[in-house]
Protein backbone atom coordinates (compact mmCIF):
# COMPACT_ATOMS: atom_id res chain seq x y z
CA UNK A 1 0.00 0.00 0.00
CA UNK A 2 2.35 2.89 -1.33
CA UNK A 3 -0.01 5.61 -1.99
CA UNK A 4 -1.83 6.19 0.94
CA UNK A 5 -3.45 9.10 -0.99
CA UNK A 6 -5.57 7.45 -3.50
CA UNK A 7 -9.43 7.52 -4.06
CA UNK A 8 -9.59 5.01 -6.33
CA UNK A 9 -7.40 2.80 -4.12
CA UNK A 10 -7.97 -0.72 -4.16
CA UNK A 11 -6.96 -4.28 -2.69
CA UNK A 12 -4.96 -6.04 -5.66
CA UNK A 13 -7.37 -8.98 -7.12
CA UNK A 14 -4.77 -11.46 -6.05
CA UNK A 15 -4.97 -10.36 -2.38
CA UNK A 16 -8.67 -10.35 -2.52
CA UNK A 17 -9.03 -13.89 -3.95
CA UNK A 18 -6.76 -14.69 -0.77
CA UNK A 19 -9.18 -13.25 1.63
CA UNK A 20 -12.15 -14.34 0.12
CA UNK A 21 -10.59 -17.73 0.65
CA UNK A 22 -9.74 -17.21 4.19
CA UNK A 23 -13.09 -15.27 5.19
CA UNK A 24 -15.04 -18.89 3.98
CA UNK A 25 -13.93 -19.76 7.55
CA UNK A 26 -16.06 -17.11 8.61
CA UNK A 27 -18.91 -18.32 11.18
CA UNK A 28 -20.47 -15.53 13.20
CA UNK A 29 -20.91 -11.89 11.62
CA UNK A 30 -18.18 -9.51 12.29
CA UNK A 31 -18.74 -5.54 13.21
CA UNK A 32 -15.74 -3.28 12.24
CA UNK A 33 -16.11 0.26 13.46
CA UNK A 34 -13.80 2.92 12.01
CA UNK A 35 -13.13 6.07 13.47
CA UNK A 36 -11.34 9.02 11.83
CA UNK A 37 -10.90 12.98 12.27
CA UNK A 38 -10.34 15.11 9.59
CA UNK A 39 -6.95 16.75 9.31
CA UNK A 40 -5.24 14.23 11.65
CA UNK A 41 -3.24 11.04 10.03
CA UNK A 42 -5.61 12.08 6.87
CA UNK A 43 -3.31 9.99 4.25
CA UNK A 44 -4.03 6.94 6.67
CA UNK A 45 -7.99 7.67 7.37
CA UNK A 46 -8.98 7.38 3.80
CA UNK A 47 -7.02 4.05 2.97
CA UNK A 48 -8.39 2.68 6.24
CA UNK A 49 -11.96 3.36 5.33
CA UNK A 50 -11.48 2.31 1.74
CA UNK A 51 -9.64 -0.57 3.36
CA UNK A 52 -12.79 -2.04 5.57
CA UNK A 53 -14.95 -1.23 3.11
CA UNK A 54 -13.32 -3.39 0.17
CA UNK A 55 -13.49 -6.15 3.50
CA UNK A 56 -17.23 -6.04 3.73
CA UNK A 57 -17.46 -6.06 0.05
CA UNK A 58 -15.29 -9.28 0.12
CA UNK A 59 -17.76 -11.30 3.03
CA UNK A 60 -20.96 -10.42 3.63
CA UNK A 61 -20.32 -11.81 7.21
CA UNK A 62 -18.10 -8.30 7.81
CA UNK A 63 -19.94 -5.36 8.29
CA UNK A 64 -18.37 -1.69 9.03
CA UNK A 65 -19.81 1.71 9.87
CA UNK A 66 -17.80 5.16 10.06
CA UNK A 67 -17.71 7.71 12.66
CA UNK A 68 -16.08 10.50 13.38
CA UNK A 69 -14.17 11.82 17.04
CA UNK A 70 -16.15 13.30 19.00
CA UNK A 71 -19.64 11.43 18.08
CA UNK A 72 -21.64 9.14 20.07
CA UNK A 73 -20.02 6.33 19.41
CA UNK A 74 -16.69 7.52 19.54
CA UNK A 75 -17.08 8.59 22.91
CA UNK A 76 -19.23 5.75 24.24
CA UNK A 77 -15.96 3.52 23.47
CA UNK A 78 -13.99 6.35 24.84
CA UNK A 79 -11.86 6.20 21.20
CA UNK A 80 -9.85 9.54 20.54
CA UNK A 81 -7.00 8.85 17.92
CA UNK A 82 -7.73 9.26 14.48
CA UNK A 83 -7.40 6.64 12.63
CA UNK A 84 -8.76 3.51 15.21
CA UNK A 85 -10.14 0.52 14.07
CA UNK A 86 -12.73 -1.96 16.46
CA UNK A 87 -13.39 -5.05 15.80
CA UNK A 88 -17.16 -6.64 17.31
CA UNK A 89 -17.01 -3.41 19.87
CA UNK A 90 -20.44 -4.33 21.43
CA UNK A 91 -18.55 -7.95 22.79
CA UNK A 92 -15.13 -7.51 22.50
CA UNK A 93 -12.29 -4.70 23.81
CA UNK A 94 -9.87 -5.03 21.01
CA UNK A 95 -8.85 -1.83 18.44
CA UNK A 96 -6.02 -0.51 16.06
CA UNK A 97 -5.00 2.73 17.06
CA UNK A 98 -3.41 3.59 13.74
CA UNK A 99 -4.22 2.22 10.17
CA UNK A 100 -4.03 -2.01 9.99
CA UNK A 101 -1.24 -2.28 7.69
CA UNK A 102 1.59 -3.85 6.08
CA UNK A 103 2.65 -6.65 8.43
CA UNK A 104 -0.55 -5.58 10.78
CA UNK A 105 -3.13 -6.62 7.52
CA UNK A 106 -1.72 -10.08 9.13
CA UNK A 107 -2.85 -9.65 12.70
CA UNK A 108 -5.74 -7.80 11.78
CA UNK A 109 -7.02 -10.79 8.87
CA UNK A 110 -6.40 -13.40 12.40
CA UNK A 111 -8.37 -11.61 14.49
CA UNK A 112 -11.53 -10.57 12.36
CA UNK A 113 -11.55 -14.86 11.80
CA UNK A 114 -10.75 -15.52 16.23
CA UNK A 115 -13.91 -13.19 16.85
CA UNK A 116 -16.06 -14.44 14.34
CA UNK A 117 -15.31 -18.23 15.40
CA UNK A 118 -15.49 -16.80 19.49
CA UNK A 119 -11.95 -18.69 19.61
CA UNK A 120 -9.31 -17.31 21.57
CA UNK A 121 -7.00 -19.91 20.80
CA UNK A 122 -4.90 -20.04 23.46
CA UNK A 123 -3.49 -22.78 24.93
CA UNK A 124 -4.74 -25.04 27.18
CA UNK A 125 -2.28 -24.37 29.99
CA UNK A 126 -3.10 -20.20 28.86
CA UNK A 127 -6.26 -20.42 29.04
CA UNK A 128 -6.11 -22.20 32.72
CA UNK A 129 -3.93 -19.37 34.48
CA UNK A 130 -5.46 -16.77 32.53
CA UNK A 131 -8.91 -18.06 34.47
CA UNK A 132 -7.07 -16.77 37.72
CA UNK A 133 -7.34 -13.13 36.93
CA UNK A 134 -9.46 -10.99 39.12
CA UNK A 135 -8.25 -7.53 37.72
CA UNK A 136 -8.81 -5.51 34.42
CA UNK A 137 -6.09 -5.27 32.22
CA UNK A 138 -5.20 -3.05 29.25
CA UNK A 139 -2.76 -4.04 26.64
CA UNK A 140 -0.48 -1.88 23.95
CA UNK A 141 1.52 -3.57 21.42
CA UNK A 142 3.59 -0.63 20.33
CA UNK A 143 4.02 -1.72 16.31
CA UNK A 144 5.59 -0.30 13.17
CA UNK A 145 3.85 -1.26 9.88
CA UNK A 146 6.85 -2.68 8.89
CA UNK A 147 7.63 -5.19 11.53
CA UNK A 148 7.74 -8.87 10.99
CA UNK A 149 7.47 -9.56 15.13
CA UNK A 150 4.92 -7.25 15.48
CA UNK A 151 1.98 -9.07 14.75
CA UNK A 152 2.80 -12.49 16.79
CA UNK A 153 2.82 -10.22 19.89
CA UNK A 154 -0.59 -8.07 18.94
CA UNK A 155 -2.09 -11.46 19.01
CA UNK A 156 -1.20 -12.57 22.21
CA UNK A 157 -3.34 -9.55 23.58
CA UNK A 158 -5.93 -10.07 21.50
CA UNK A 159 -6.29 -13.79 22.34
CA UNK A 160 -6.31 -12.47 26.07
CA UNK A 161 -8.69 -10.27 25.65
CA UNK A 162 -11.00 -12.56 23.24
CA UNK A 163 -10.53 -15.25 25.62
CA UNK A 164 -11.58 -12.55 28.96
CA UNK A 165 -13.33 -9.71 27.31
CA UNK A 166 -14.73 -9.33 31.00
CA UNK A 167 -11.42 -7.66 32.11
CA UNK A 168 -9.35 -7.47 29.12
CA UNK A 169 -8.69 -5.14 26.74
CA UNK A 170 -5.87 -4.60 24.03
CA UNK A 171 -4.53 -2.62 21.75
CA UNK A 172 -2.39 -2.18 18.85
CA UNK A 173 -0.17 1.27 18.35
CA UNK A 174 1.11 1.98 15.45
CA UNK A 175 4.18 3.41 17.29
CA UNK A 176 5.81 5.89 13.77
CA UNK A 177 1.98 7.23 13.28
CA UNK A 178 1.26 8.00 17.07
CA UNK A 179 4.57 9.86 18.22
CA UNK A 180 3.22 11.67 21.22
CA UNK A 181 1.90 8.03 22.65
CA UNK A 182 5.02 6.53 21.70
CA UNK A 183 6.87 8.96 23.68
CA UNK A 184 4.74 8.64 26.38
CA UNK A 185 5.99 5.44 26.69
CA UNK A 186 9.60 5.72 25.64
CA UNK A 187 9.33 3.23 22.70
CA UNK A 188 12.56 2.99 20.83
CA UNK A 189 11.73 -0.22 19.42
CA UNK A 190 8.97 -2.93 18.22
CA UNK A 191 7.34 -4.70 19.62
CA UNK A 192 6.78 -2.70 22.71
CA UNK A 193 3.88 -3.96 24.98
CA UNK A 194 2.78 -1.90 28.13
CA UNK A 195 -0.10 -3.05 30.09
CA UNK A 196 -1.70 -1.14 33.00
CA UNK A 197 0.15 1.84 31.58
CA UNK A 198 3.74 -0.51 32.50
CA UNK A 199 6.35 -0.80 30.26
CA UNK A 200 6.24 -5.18 30.54
CA UNK A 201 8.49 -6.20 27.50
CA UNK A 202 10.32 -5.37 24.34
CA UNK A 203 10.23 -8.37 21.35
CA UNK A 204 7.87 -11.00 20.28
CA UNK A 205 7.22 -13.39 23.36
CA UNK A 206 5.87 -16.96 23.79
CA UNK A 207 2.56 -17.43 24.57
CA UNK A 208 3.05 -18.63 27.87
CA UNK A 209 5.40 -15.96 28.90
CA UNK A 210 3.12 -13.20 27.85
CA UNK A 211 -0.17 -14.55 29.45
CA UNK A 212 1.97 -15.05 33.20
CA UNK A 213 3.17 -11.11 32.53
CA UNK A 214 -0.12 -10.26 32.36
CA UNK A 215 -1.10 -11.81 35.34
CA UNK A 216 1.71 -10.98 37.47
CA UNK A 217 2.91 -7.50 35.32
CA UNK A 218 5.83 -8.22 36.05
CA UNK A 219 8.67 -9.58 33.13
CA UNK A 220 8.43 -13.33 33.42
CA UNK A 221 10.95 -16.27 33.02
CA UNK A 222 10.65 -18.67 30.49
CA UNK A 223 11.17 -21.74 32.50
CA UNK A 224 8.13 -20.60 35.03
CA UNK A 225 5.69 -21.13 32.36
CA UNK A 226 6.29 -24.75 32.15
CA UNK A 227 3.72 -27.13 32.05
CA UNK A 228 4.88 -30.43 32.80
CA UNK A 229 0.93 -32.20 32.06
CA UNK A 230 0.82 -31.02 28.64
CA UNK A 231 4.71 -31.79 28.17
CA UNK A 232 3.27 -35.11 27.96
CA UNK A 233 1.48 -35.48 24.84
CA UNK A 234 3.44 -37.04 22.43
CA UNK A 235 3.42 -36.29 17.97
CA UNK A 236 4.89 -38.97 16.62
CA UNK A 237 6.77 -37.98 12.96
CA UNK A 238 9.46 -39.04 10.99
CA UNK A 239 11.42 -36.09 10.68
CA UNK A 240 11.35 -33.10 12.63
CA UNK A 241 13.08 -29.51 11.67
CA UNK A 242 13.93 -26.75 14.14
CA UNK A 243 13.80 -23.73 13.11
CA UNK A 244 11.80 -21.99 9.96
CA UNK A 245 13.88 -19.98 8.04
CA UNK A 246 14.90 -20.48 4.52
CA UNK A 247 16.81 -24.05 5.69
CA UNK A 248 14.60 -25.33 7.82
CA UNK A 249 11.23 -24.38 5.34
CA UNK A 250 13.43 -26.19 2.45
CA UNK A 251 14.24 -29.36 4.62
CA UNK A 252 10.02 -29.38 5.52
CA UNK A 253 9.42 -29.38 1.51
CA UNK A 254 11.92 -31.88 0.70
CA UNK A 255 11.22 -34.02 3.47
CA UNK A 256 7.60 -34.04 3.18
CA UNK A 257 7.54 -34.72 -0.28
CA UNK A 258 10.36 -37.99 0.12
CA UNK A 259 7.20 -39.40 1.68
CA UNK A 260 8.56 -38.48 5.65
CA UNK A 261 5.63 -37.49 7.96
CA UNK A 262 7.28 -33.87 8.93
CA UNK A 263 6.91 -31.19 11.08
CA UNK A 264 8.93 -27.62 11.18
CA UNK A 265 8.86 -26.30 14.42
CA UNK A 266 9.58 -22.17 15.44
CA UNK A 267 10.15 -20.58 18.46
CA UNK A 268 9.92 -17.80 17.14
CA UNK A 269 8.49 -15.89 13.79
CA UNK A 270 8.47 -18.29 10.48
CA UNK A 271 11.26 -16.52 8.09
CA UNK A 272 14.54 -16.33 10.04
CA UNK A 273 16.98 -13.12 9.60
CA UNK A 274 15.55 -12.83 5.85
CA UNK A 275 12.25 -11.92 6.65
CA UNK A 276 14.17 -8.52 8.66
CA UNK A 277 15.91 -7.91 5.82
CA UNK A 278 14.49 -4.77 3.46
CA UNK A 279 15.97 -6.25 0.24
CA UNK A 280 17.43 -9.30 -1.33
CA UNK A 281 19.35 -8.78 -4.34
CA UNK A 282 21.17 -11.60 -4.98
CA UNK A 283 17.98 -14.83 -5.50
CA UNK A 284 17.68 -16.34 -8.87
CA UNK A 285 14.88 -15.01 -10.78
CA UNK A 286 14.07 -12.25 -8.35
CA UNK A 287 16.53 -8.98 -9.44
CA UNK A 288 15.07 -7.24 -6.07
CA UNK A 289 12.43 -8.76 -3.94
CA UNK A 290 11.60 -7.51 0.32
CA UNK A 291 13.38 -10.00 2.41
CA UNK A 292 9.63 -10.77 3.99
CA UNK A 293 8.13 -10.96 0.51
CA UNK A 294 10.55 -13.95 -0.05
CA UNK A 295 10.13 -16.07 2.62
CA UNK A 296 5.78 -15.40 2.79
CA UNK A 297 6.23 -17.17 -0.86
CA UNK A 298 8.71 -20.07 0.39
CA UNK A 299 6.47 -20.41 3.49
CA UNK A 300 3.20 -20.50 1.15
CA UNK A 301 4.64 -23.38 -0.34
CA UNK A 302 6.34 -25.17 2.54
CA UNK A 303 2.28 -24.94 3.95
CA UNK A 304 1.11 -26.93 1.39
CA UNK A 305 3.08 -29.70 2.47
CA UNK A 306 3.98 -29.95 6.13
CA UNK A 307 2.78 -27.91 9.54
CA UNK A 308 4.68 -25.03 10.66
CA UNK A 309 4.38 -24.40 14.26
CA UNK A 310 5.13 -21.12 15.43
CA UNK A 311 6.30 -19.49 18.53
CA UNK A 312 7.05 -23.00 20.50
CA UNK A 313 10.46 -22.97 21.23
CA UNK A 314 12.83 -26.23 22.35
CA UNK A 315 13.43 -26.38 25.14
CA UNK A 316 15.04 -30.03 25.32
CA UNK A 317 16.19 -32.84 22.76
CA UNK A 318 16.84 -36.33 23.93
CA UNK A 319 18.63 -38.47 21.42
CA UNK A 320 17.91 -42.46 21.74
CA UNK A 321 15.85 -44.82 19.77
CA UNK A 322 14.28 -42.35 19.05
CA UNK A 323 14.91 -38.54 19.02
CA UNK A 324 12.39 -36.43 21.16
CA UNK A 325 11.84 -32.70 20.40
CA UNK A 326 10.60 -31.29 23.86
CA UNK A 327 8.60 -28.06 24.16
CA UNK A 328 6.57 -26.52 26.83
CA UNK A 329 3.28 -27.72 25.14
CA UNK A 330 4.35 -31.38 23.54
CA UNK A 331 6.82 -33.48 23.04
CA UNK A 332 7.55 -34.45 19.16
CA UNK A 333 9.13 -37.90 18.66
CA UNK A 334 10.75 -38.36 15.16
CA UNK A 335 13.09 -41.12 13.80
CA UNK A 336 15.69 -37.68 12.45
CA UNK A 337 16.32 -33.99 13.39
CA UNK A 338 17.11 -31.32 11.43
CA UNK A 339 18.97 -28.62 13.41
CA UNK A 340 18.08 -25.73 11.39
CA UNK A 341 18.46 -22.87 14.27
CA UNK A 342 20.29 -20.34 12.66
CA UNK A 343 22.19 -17.09 14.22
CA UNK A 344 21.39 -14.37 16.37
CA UNK A 345 22.73 -10.78 16.10
CA UNK A 346 25.99 -10.38 17.78
CA UNK A 347 26.80 -7.52 19.69
CA UNK A 348 29.43 -4.75 20.69
CA UNK A 349 29.72 -5.19 24.17
CA UNK A 350 30.21 -1.44 25.36
CA UNK A 351 28.69 0.14 28.25
CA UNK A 352 24.40 2.01 27.15
CA UNK A 353 24.08 -1.06 24.39
CA UNK A 354 22.12 -3.07 26.47
CA UNK A 355 20.74 -0.27 29.02
CA UNK A 356 19.75 1.42 25.77
CA UNK A 357 18.07 -1.15 24.23
CA UNK A 358 14.62 -0.66 22.71
CA UNK A 359 15.20 3.01 23.35
CA UNK A 360 17.54 3.55 20.21
CA UNK A 361 20.33 0.69 20.29
CA UNK A 362 18.94 -1.46 17.54
CA UNK A 363 19.52 -5.08 15.91
CA UNK A 364 16.78 -4.48 13.10
CA UNK A 365 16.53 -1.73 11.01
CA UNK A 366 13.05 -3.21 9.03
CA UNK A 367 11.12 -3.34 12.67
CA UNK A 368 12.54 -0.04 13.73
CA UNK A 369 13.82 1.97 11.25
CA UNK A 370 10.44 4.15 10.83
CA UNK A 371 10.37 5.23 14.49
CA UNK A 372 13.97 7.57 13.32
CA UNK A 373 12.73 8.52 9.39
CA UNK A 374 13.49 12.01 10.02
CA UNK A 375 16.49 11.88 12.43
CA UNK A 376 19.94 10.80 13.16
CA UNK A 377 20.76 7.57 12.91
CA UNK A 378 24.41 5.20 13.04
CA UNK A 379 24.86 2.08 11.58
CA UNK A 380 27.53 -0.24 12.82
CA UNK A 381 29.51 -2.74 10.75
CA UNK A 382 30.94 -2.77 7.10
CA UNK A 383 29.48 -6.31 6.20
CA UNK A 384 26.49 -6.98 3.57
CA UNK A 385 23.62 -6.55 6.49
CA UNK A 386 24.97 -2.89 7.57
CA UNK A 387 25.31 -1.88 3.91
CA UNK A 388 21.67 -2.90 3.43
CA UNK A 389 20.61 -1.69 6.70
CA UNK A 390 22.08 1.74 5.96
CA UNK A 391 20.46 1.78 2.68
CA UNK A 392 17.00 1.19 3.74
CA UNK A 393 17.42 3.46 6.29
CA UNK A 394 18.59 6.59 3.64
CA UNK A 395 15.81 5.59 1.80
CA UNK A 396 13.22 5.86 4.31
CA UNK A 397 14.27 9.73 5.29
CA UNK A 398 17.09 8.98 8.14
CA UNK A 399 20.48 10.72 7.95
CA UNK A 400 22.73 8.07 8.05
CA UNK A 401 26.64 7.55 9.19
CA UNK A 402 27.95 4.30 8.84
CA UNK A 403 30.66 3.18 11.69
CA UNK A 404 32.99 0.74 10.35
CA UNK A 405 36.08 -0.23 12.08
CA UNK A 406 38.63 -0.35 8.93
CA UNK A 407 38.97 2.06 6.04
CA UNK A 408 37.27 -0.59 3.63
CA UNK A 409 34.50 -2.08 3.48
CA UNK A 410 33.95 -6.63 3.60
CA UNK A 411 30.27 -5.94 1.61
CA UNK A 412 29.90 -7.03 -1.73
CA UNK A 413 30.96 -4.52 -4.52
CA UNK A 414 28.00 -4.19 -5.45
CA UNK A 415 25.88 -2.20 -2.09
CA UNK A 416 29.50 -0.49 -1.77
CA UNK A 417 28.49 1.71 -5.23
CA UNK A 418 25.11 1.73 -3.69
CA UNK A 419 26.26 3.58 -0.43
CA UNK A 420 28.85 5.74 -2.71
CA UNK A 421 26.42 6.85 -4.93
CA UNK A 422 23.24 7.80 -2.12
CA UNK A 423 26.34 9.74 -0.42
CA UNK A 424 26.17 7.94 2.60
CA UNK A 425 28.72 9.18 5.54
CA UNK A 426 31.15 7.18 6.53
CA UNK A 427 33.55 7.36 9.75
CA UNK A 428 36.03 4.38 8.47
CA UNK A 429 38.33 3.39 11.59
CA UNK A 430 36.42 4.17 13.57
CA UNK A 431 35.01 2.23 16.59
CA UNK A 432 31.91 2.84 19.23
CA UNK A 433 33.22 2.84 22.43
CA UNK A 434 30.12 3.66 24.71
CA UNK A 435 26.74 4.58 24.30
CA UNK A 436 24.70 6.76 26.10
CA UNK A 437 21.61 9.05 26.57
CA UNK A 438 18.74 9.47 29.43
CA UNK A 439 16.31 7.83 28.45
CA UNK A 440 16.55 7.26 24.71
CA UNK A 441 20.09 7.07 22.84
CA UNK A 442 21.31 10.88 22.81
CA UNK A 443 25.34 10.24 21.50
CA UNK A 444 27.90 7.78 20.76
CA UNK A 445 31.89 7.80 21.63
CA UNK A 446 33.68 7.35 18.80
CA UNK A 447 37.17 6.09 18.67
CA UNK A 448 39.28 6.60 15.52
CA UNK A 449 41.88 3.54 16.24
CA UNK A 450 44.09 4.94 13.58
CA UNK A 451 45.13 7.92 15.66
CA UNK A 452 43.11 7.42 18.74
CA UNK A 453 40.89 10.66 19.05
CA UNK A 454 37.56 10.16 20.27
CA UNK A 455 35.14 11.82 19.36
CA UNK A 456 31.44 11.97 20.55
CA UNK A 457 28.47 12.54 18.01
CA UNK A 458 25.07 12.88 19.03
CA UNK A 459 22.58 10.59 17.40
CA UNK A 460 18.97 9.16 17.95
CA UNK A 461 19.65 5.71 17.51
CA UNK A 462 22.72 2.80 17.04
CA UNK A 463 21.69 0.02 14.67
CA UNK A 464 24.13 -2.82 15.19
CA UNK A 465 25.03 -4.98 12.03
CA UNK A 466 28.52 -6.81 12.84
CA UNK A 467 27.26 -9.99 12.50
CA UNK A 468 26.08 -12.94 13.83
CA UNK A 469 26.58 -15.47 16.34
CA UNK A 470 25.43 -19.32 16.00
CA UNK A 471 22.35 -20.52 18.21
CA UNK A 472 23.84 -23.20 19.50
CA UNK A 473 22.59 -24.09 23.00
CA UNK A 474 20.65 -27.13 21.15
CA UNK A 475 23.18 -28.36 19.01
CA UNK A 476 26.02 -27.93 22.48
CA UNK A 477 23.44 -29.88 24.86
CA UNK A 478 22.82 -32.50 22.55
CA UNK A 479 26.83 -32.93 21.95
CA UNK A 480 26.88 -32.46 18.36
CA UNK A 481 30.60 -31.51 17.25
CA UNK A 482 31.46 -27.46 16.85
CA UNK A 483 34.05 -25.55 15.45
CA UNK A 484 35.97 -22.88 16.92
CA UNK A 485 33.32 -20.29 16.17
CA UNK A 486 30.34 -22.30 17.37
CA UNK A 487 29.07 -23.68 14.08
CA UNK A 488 27.85 -27.25 13.61
CA UNK A 489 30.70 -29.15 12.29
CA UNK A 490 28.50 -31.23 9.41
CA UNK A 491 29.60 -33.38 6.07
CA UNK A 492 28.88 -32.18 3.15
CA UNK A 493 25.53 -34.08 2.91
CA UNK A 494 23.97 -32.10 6.41
CA UNK A 495 25.29 -35.31 8.85
CA UNK A 496 26.48 -34.48 11.85
CA UNK A 497 28.54 -36.71 14.48
CA UNK A 498 25.31 -38.29 15.82
CA UNK A 499 23.44 -40.86 13.53
CA UNK A 500 20.04 -39.31 12.05
CA UNK A 501 20.85 -35.94 13.19
CA UNK A 502 21.72 -33.07 10.75
CA UNK A 503 22.31 -29.80 10.40
CA UNK A 504 21.26 -26.71 7.70
CA UNK A 505 21.96 -23.17 7.09
CA UNK A 506 23.29 -20.47 8.88
CA UNK A 507 24.37 -22.93 11.76
CA UNK A 508 26.56 -24.45 9.86
CA UNK A 509 28.22 -21.51 9.14
CA UNK A 510 29.95 -21.44 5.75
CA UNK A 511 29.34 -18.28 3.62
CA UNK A 512 25.65 -18.10 4.80
CA UNK A 513 23.64 -16.86 1.74
CA UNK A 514 19.85 -17.53 1.32
CA UNK A 515 21.10 -19.74 -1.68
CA UNK A 516 23.17 -22.33 0.23
CA UNK A 517 20.46 -22.55 3.68
CA UNK A 518 17.92 -23.64 0.91
CA UNK A 519 20.57 -25.70 -0.86
CA UNK A 520 21.65 -26.95 2.67
CA UNK A 521 17.96 -27.93 3.90
CA UNK A 522 17.61 -29.83 0.86
CA UNK A 523 20.38 -32.14 1.22
CA UNK A 524 19.77 -32.80 4.79
CA UNK A 525 16.29 -33.91 4.36
CA UNK A 526 17.51 -35.97 1.68
CA UNK A 527 19.66 -37.52 3.60
CA UNK A 528 17.48 -38.15 6.87
CA UNK A 529 15.00 -40.03 4.21
CA UNK A 530 17.69 -41.96 2.83
CA UNK A 531 19.13 -43.00 6.48
CA UNK A 532 15.51 -43.41 7.43
CA UNK A 533 13.87 -45.06 4.54
CA UNK A 534 16.78 -47.41 3.36
CA UNK A 535 15.98 -46.66 -0.86
CA UNK A 536 17.56 -49.88 -2.49
CA UNK A 537 19.98 -47.59 -3.93
CA UNK A 538 21.89 -46.59 -0.92
CA UNK A 539 24.03 -49.35 1.20
CA UNK A 540 23.01 -49.77 4.75
CA UNK A 541 25.36 -47.87 6.71
CA UNK A 542 26.79 -49.18 9.91
CA UNK A 543 25.75 -47.01 12.49
CA UNK A 544 21.93 -47.52 10.41
CA UNK A 545 22.84 -51.73 12.04
CA UNK A 546 23.40 -49.98 15.25
CA UNK A 547 20.48 -48.08 16.14
CA UNK A 548 18.11 -50.60 14.41
CA UNK A 549 19.18 -53.30 17.29
CA UNK A 550 19.06 -50.74 19.81
P1 LIG B 1 29.63 -10.10 8.30
O1 LIG B 1 29.74 -10.33 6.85
O2 LIG B 1 30.31 -11.05 9.23
O3 LIG B 1 30.16 -8.64 8.59
C1 LIG B 1 30.23 -8.14 9.90
C2 LIG B 1 30.82 -6.74 9.86
O4 LIG B 1 30.81 -6.22 11.17
C3 LIG B 1 32.25 -6.74 9.38
O5 LIG B 1 32.48 -5.60 8.59
C4 LIG B 1 33.04 -6.68 10.66
O6 LIG B 1 34.24 -5.97 10.55
C5 LIG B 1 32.14 -5.90 11.57
N1 LIG B 1 32.32 -6.27 12.96
C6 LIG B 1 32.33 -7.52 13.50
N2 LIG B 1 32.49 -7.46 14.83
C7 LIG B 1 32.58 -6.15 15.14
C8 LIG B 1 32.75 -5.43 16.36
N3 LIG B 1 32.84 -6.06 17.54
N4 LIG B 1 32.81 -4.09 16.31
C9 LIG B 1 32.70 -3.43 15.13
N5 LIG B 1 32.54 -4.05 13.95
C10 LIG B 1 32.49 -5.40 13.95
O7 LIG B 1 28.12 -10.06 8.81
P2 LIG B 1 26.77 -9.62 8.08
O8 LIG B 1 26.95 -8.40 7.29
O9 LIG B 1 25.72 -9.62 9.13
O10 LIG B 1 26.50 -10.82 7.13
C11 LIG B 1 26.35 -12.15 7.69
C12 LIG B 1 26.19 -13.13 6.55
O11 LIG B 1 24.96 -12.89 5.90
C13 LIG B 1 27.28 -12.98 5.52
O12 LIG B 1 27.61 -14.25 5.03
C14 LIG B 1 26.63 -12.14 4.47
O13 LIG B 1 27.18 -12.35 3.19
C15 LIG B 1 25.19 -12.61 4.55
N6 LIG B 1 24.31 -11.53 4.08
C16 LIG B 1 24.11 -11.43 2.75
C17 LIG B 1 23.36 -10.41 2.26
C18 LIG B 1 23.24 -10.31 0.78
O14 LIG B 1 23.79 -11.12 0.10
N7 LIG B 1 22.53 -9.34 0.25
C19 LIG B 1 22.75 -9.48 3.08
C20 LIG B 1 22.96 -9.61 4.44
C21 LIG B 1 23.75 -10.63 4.92
P3 LIG B 1 35.51 -6.60 9.78
O15 LIG B 1 35.19 -6.41 8.34
O16 LIG B 1 36.61 -5.77 10.28
O17 LIG B 1 35.58 -8.02 10.21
Amino acid sequence: MKNHNRKDWSLPEETKEVLSKRFKDLDESVHLAVFTKKGENDEFNQITQLFVKELSLISEKITVDFHTLGDDIAKKYNITRSPTVMIQPEKYHIWYTGAPFGEEGRSFIDAILMISQNDSRLSQASRKRLAELKEKRHVMVFVTLSCPYCPGQVINGFKAAIERPDLISAECVDASEQMQISEQFNVGAVPHTVINERSISKGLEPEEKFIEELITLEEAELEKTYDDHLAEQKVEVDLIVVGAGPAGLTAGIYGARSGLETVVIEKGNIGGQVAITPVVENWPGFKSIPGQELMEMITAQTKEYVSILENEPIHEIKVGKHIEAITSKRVFQGKALILATGTTHRKIGVNGEESLYGHGVSYCATCDGYLYKNKQVIVVGGGNSALTDALYLHNIGAQVTIVHRRDEFRAEYHLQQSVKQEKIKVAWNSEVKEISGSKQVEKVALVNNQSKETNVVKTDAVFVSIGETPMNQLAGQIGLNLDGSGYVQVDRFGRTNIPRLYASGDITGGVRQIVTAVGEGATAATSAFEDISHPYWQPVQKNDEEIESK
